[in-house]
């Protein structure tokens, strides 16, 4: 375990600014905090947020996030509160502490190999501040070198897993390459112990055998670069056995025929160098045809910059080598973290050291191979998407302003049909809730809803909008064909014919339909009528039959006092599809009604005195005998429009809504006609449930001294 004061001392050895006294308070109240916890392997808790600390501090990060590292466990594992931290120790840090905590709160989705990806992303859109993302890393490194100790198997496969697929290509993405290699070795050791284990012997022996193999060619290698004219540092190690691994496995190659397991690294002071330095490298030694690579001139997506080569080297060992400058090396090993200090040391001059972050974000703005490169380590690249749960952990990528209806038409198209309502993070919300990182979403169904077309407008995802416009076109297919069907059965009724097998499918042909259904739908929708059909069935031997005379019949309004026993009932159509009512007359349940197929748009329905239907007269074909559903229409509103003169006097105006309200009228719009001498008139509309209902407010209205006159209009 650290001392308080060595890692006070490690910090201000890369920064001498560093609050020395903030760093010594958060030691002291996150050790307070934890107090007597222990952790699995029996060290007291406290020495994990302090390890913790070190690493952060090995990363040279600013003294905010050492303290942060130091308090990342108090909120989530002890009394301690986010209101506590943010009192003892301001906003930047609560909120650092507040962005951990979420981190380690979030669980890992339930099918991995799918999810990973976006929960990596969730991970970077989550960790706003960059620190955030850096600490975390750290903490599951002090996590995975103490792995061993966690008792139940299962537990630690999970952790190692996670590892694998979560934290290390994180750790790649933002160019910590040491932490990247530390986390794999970690994991590969916890899920594979026999590989681990019989290439850390092999590596022992071979280590044993060639003595200090390793720093001998190190040092020989050192000289000849330096007779080159050029100064350099040389350090060598041993690959790491996930890494050999995976070579092993790439190659499908044994561990005998691997040559290079050593890797050296020169370190030189510009850039210029590192080209002499391979130079003198590659005038020594022969190097391995295709093992060249410049990434300095043209870095890696993730910023790493160095040139590698393979040569066989001192003592005829076959060995990589990497050439850089300190600046390169410490993106290398440390990646973003890195280019903060870079950058800070150039403009030390700069004043605010705390303005790093955003200064980190301009350099990666700027980087030279911009796209990708940000594609990869920009944190607000995914400030456009937020990523969801679903109850069972589902991680559900959504574009930001998503709502609840966007959330289950992704996870599938039936369950935004039956969509009915939400519950986010458990709490019952609105569909038109823009949901935010981390929500946990519930969709709430109903098997008897079904997509309202005005859900389109609270959807933002092209899945939800489609399958919305998708089931209101079926919705209006299926109401079409209803209403088409029973058209036709009623014509045949009138022609005294029934339809014998197949008597439909070989006229098809004649309206260019695919099928019955094609040619119900057309009738229904007003592009055929019932006559062109019963023409084409019975062969024009009945032509103007009984059919014709009905429909010519519902012509004469005045013999038509009730609906005919006929009648096409409007049931089940939804005013608005298939059935749109004449805003002409503005019909009501319980009047006499005409229907008059429009093409392309179903039909029309109107009181059967509407003068709009003289137009229509000379088109018989086109007049449908409608009735009303027997059963009151529960869900119908229709719009009935009065006129009613009302005394100019104090309180007339309300006298007449009153009425209206009390006999259960809505108001749907009240228009000023004329201010006459003592009296207004006004156009009322009203939505009542029938002819009945309407004429009921009348009477009511009547009975009112304040109103003169009141009388139903239309149009
Ligand atoms: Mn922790």
């Amino acid at each position: 375990m650290i001392a308080q004061a060595e890692l006070v001392e490690r910090v201000q050895a890369y920064d001498a600014g560093a609050d020395r006294e903030l760093i010594n308070r958060a030691y002291a109240f996150s050790e307070k905090a934890h107090g007597s916890q222990k952790r699995e392997s029996g060290d007291s808790y406290f020495s994990h947020p302090l390890e913790v600390a070190g690493i952060v501090a090995q990363m040279k990060l600013d003294g905010a996030t050492v303290a942060t590292a130091l308090l990342h466990d108090t909120v989530e594992d002890t009394l301690a509160t986010l209101d506590d931290i943010e009192v003892q120790f301001g906003p930047e840090i609560a909120r650092l502490v507040d962005g951990v905590t979420k981190l380690s709160r979030l669980e890992m989705p339930s099918d991995r190999a799918m999810q990973a990806e976006n929960f990596r992303k969730l991970l970077l859109a989550m960790s706003n501040d960059i620190r955030v993302l850096l600490v975390k890393l750290a903490d599951r490194l002090h996590n995975m070198q103490t792995l061993r100790h966690v008792r139940a198997p299962e537990k630690r496969k999970r952790i190692a897993i996670e590892t694998m697929e979560i934290y290390v290509p994180l750790a790649e993405r933002i160019g910590m390459q040491q932490m990247k290699e530390e986390l794999e070795d970690c994991a590969f050791a916890e899920l594979n112990p026999d590989a681990w284990g019989s290439l850390h012997k092999r590596l022992e022996f071979l280590r044993a055998r060639g003595g200090d193999l390793v720093s001998r060619i190190a040092d020989e290698l050192g000289r000849t670069i330096a007779k080159g004219g050029v100064e350099a540092q040389v350090t060598g190690r041993e690959k790491k056995p996930y890494s050999i691994w995976r070579k092993m496995e790439r190659k499908n190659i044994s561990f005998e025929q691997l040559s290079d397991i050593m890797a050296f690294r020169v370190t030189v002071e510009r850039v210029a160098d590192c080209y002499a330095a391979l130079g003198a490298v590659h005038g020594a030694y022969p190097m391995i045809p295709g093992r060249f690579k410049d990434y300095v001139s043209v870095p890696k997506l993730n910023n790493y910059r160095a040139l590698h080569t393979t040569v066989i080297g001192p003592e005829r060992k076959r060995i990589e080598v990497q050439i850089c400058d300190r600046e390169m090396l410490a993106v290398a090993d440390y990646g973003v973290a890195a280019h903060w200090q870079y950058k800070q040391q150039r403009e030390t001059t700069d004043g605010s050291q705390y303005r790093w972050i955003r200064e980190l974000l301009e350099i990666l703005e700027h980087a030279p191979t911009a796209e990708e490169f940000l594609e990869n380590t920009k944190l607000e690249m995914f400030q456009d998407e937020v990523f969801c749960f679903s109850p069972k952990g589902d991680l559900i990528v959504l574009p930001r302003g998503a709502t609840p209806v966007d959330f289950a038409y992704a996870v599938h198209t039936e369950i935004g049909d039956t969509c009915v309502g939400a519950k986010v993070n458990g709490r019952l919300a609105p569909l038109r809730t823009q949901l935010a990182n981390g929500d946990q979403v519930e969709i709430v169904r109903s098997s008897g809803q079904t997509p309202s077309p005005t859900w389109e407008n609270l959807v933002v995802t092209g899945k939800a909008r489609s399958a919305i416009r998708r089931f209101a076109r079926n919705q209006e297919r299926s109401q079409y064909l209803e209403l088409g069907k029973s058209i036709v059965d009623k014509a045949l009724q009138h022609a005294g014919r029934t339809l014998a097998e197949g008597e439909l499918e070989a006229v098809l042909d004649i309206f260019r339909c695919k099928t019955v259904d094609d040619l119900y739908v057309g009738v229904g929708n007003g592009v055929h009528t019932a006559r062109d059909v019963l023409d084409a069935v019975i062969g024009g031997e009945q032509r103007l039959g009984r059919a014709g005379r009905v429909l010519s019949f519902v012509r004469s309004r005045t013999r038509l006092s009730r609906a005919s026993d006929d009648a096409v009932p409007i049931r089940g159509l939804i005013p608005g599809v298939a059935v749109h009512f004449g805003d002409c007359c503005h019909p009501l349940p319980g009047e006499r009604i005409v229907g008059i197929s429009t093409s392309g748009k179903g039909i029309i329905i109107h009181t059967i005195d509407c003068d709009t239907l003289e137009t229509v007269s000379d088109a018989p074909e086109r007049w449908l005998d409608v009735a009303w559903d027997a059963q009151p229409d529960a869900a119908g509103i229709h719009a009935g429009r009065i006129r009613a003169l009302v005394a100019n006097q104090p309180g007339s105006l309300s006298i007449m809504t009153t009425v209206i309200a009390n006999n259960d009228g809505n108001i749907s719009n009240l228009k000023i006609l004329n201010r006459a001498e003592g009296f207004f008139e006004f156009q009322v509309d009203i939505e009542v449930r029938d002819l009945k209902h309407l004429t009921q407010i009348l009477a009511a209205l009547r009975s009112e001294s304040a109103i003169a006159s009141v009388k139903r209009v239309r149009g």
